[in-house]
């Protein structure tokens, strides 16, 4: 895939639309509406263990939510990608991270812990931004997480 090509194509756009990759090829891609899109049954499963999921945060700078980061972890999506209109929002899950985990985290991490999400949508502030930096600075091993501007992202993840 050609993140540089998605982010173009993502400018225009006023919805919410995804683009699902594993093994380098194209799996799902969905439009939703201005802030949200839902997956069917079958699509979950479809994207279950996918390598990359790219979606677009038409309306605000805003960062990946608590539902784009729990729709990886449940799905088990090793990297979930927000593009804002300024910025490339990029969560990775290790290979070593597993679901069971979260069962033993502390209450500092309970939306995530407890929270089942099946669409993914865009956080209410810029709040995630600051709450992912504190996540994966608790979690170096199980989590990566950065905010590049979209002048310099280089196109790869
Ligand atoms: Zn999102």
């Amino acid at each position: 895939m050609n993140i540089k090509e998605i982010i173009e194509e993502f400018k225009g756009l006023f919805y919410e639309k995804c683009y699902v990759y594993k093994d380098d090829t194209l799996i799902l891609s969905k439009k939703g509406k201005h802030s949200y899109i839902k997956f069917t049954d079958y699509e979950i499963e479809r994207v279950k263990n996918s390598d990359l999921l790219i979606h677009s945060h038409p309306v605000e700078d805003w960062s990946l939510s608590n539902s784009d980061i729990g729709f990886a972890l449940e799905c088990n999506i090793k990297t979930i990608i927000a593009i804002t209109p300024k910025n490339v929002c990029i969560f990775k899950i290790k290979d070593r991270f597993n679901l069971a985990f979260l069962e033993d985290i502390n209450e500092r991490w309970y939306t995530l812990r407890n929270y089942k999400y099946f669409y993914i949508d865009i956080a209410t502030d810029d709040l995630n931004h600051h709450v992912l930096l504190e996540l994966v600075s608790d979690f170096p091993d199980y989590f990566e997480y950065q905010k590049i501007s979209i002048r310099e992202f280089k196109g790869k993840v």
